[in-house]
């Protein structure tokens, strides 16, 4: 397998006017084929959740490393020099793919990622370990 994206830009005319233009980014096996569409392997997930069932094909070949490969995939079209319009879709591919920052900080001491409680009113510094250890005393 030699897997890369292939990005396609679509966009939406009323009479005329442009209304939307959208990317879509497929994945396609340059082992296969070198010919789109018969390289089609599966269209890149937008948002890649903690897998309990499989969501799409991409998901279902890629299982725990979608996330990755996701990853991977993105960057790998950035190396090749898009241009400025494409590079920008892929950013937000990868933001959208990047683990939601709010609510996570890491442990001020050992660094391990806490994850925060629902509730606003308390912001955790330490996770519960090294808060135990007393650490948050100082
Ligand atoms: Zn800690």
């Amino acid at each position: 397998m030699k897997l890369q994206l292939f990005i396609t830009k679509k966009v939406t005319k009323h009479y005329g006017t442009t209304t939307s233009t959208k990317h879509l980014f497929a994945v396609i096996d340059s082992d296969k084929s070198e010919q789109y569409p018969q390289n089609f392997v599966s269209v890149l997930p937008r948002n890649i959740k903690a897998i309990v069932k499989p969501a799409n094909i991409f998901e279902e070949m890629f299982g725990d490393q979608s996330l990755e490969m996701a990853n991977q995939l993105l960057e790998k079209a950035l190396t090749l020099r898009p241009d400025a319009e494409i590079v920008k879709a892929i950013r937000e591919r990868l933001k959208l793919l990047s683990p939601k920052l709010i609510n996570k900080t890491n442990c001020h001491n050992c660094g391990k990622p806490i994850s925060q409680s629902k509730s606003r009113y308390r912001v955790y510094k330490f996770c519960y370990d090294c808060h135990k250890e007393g650490y948050s005393k100082n």
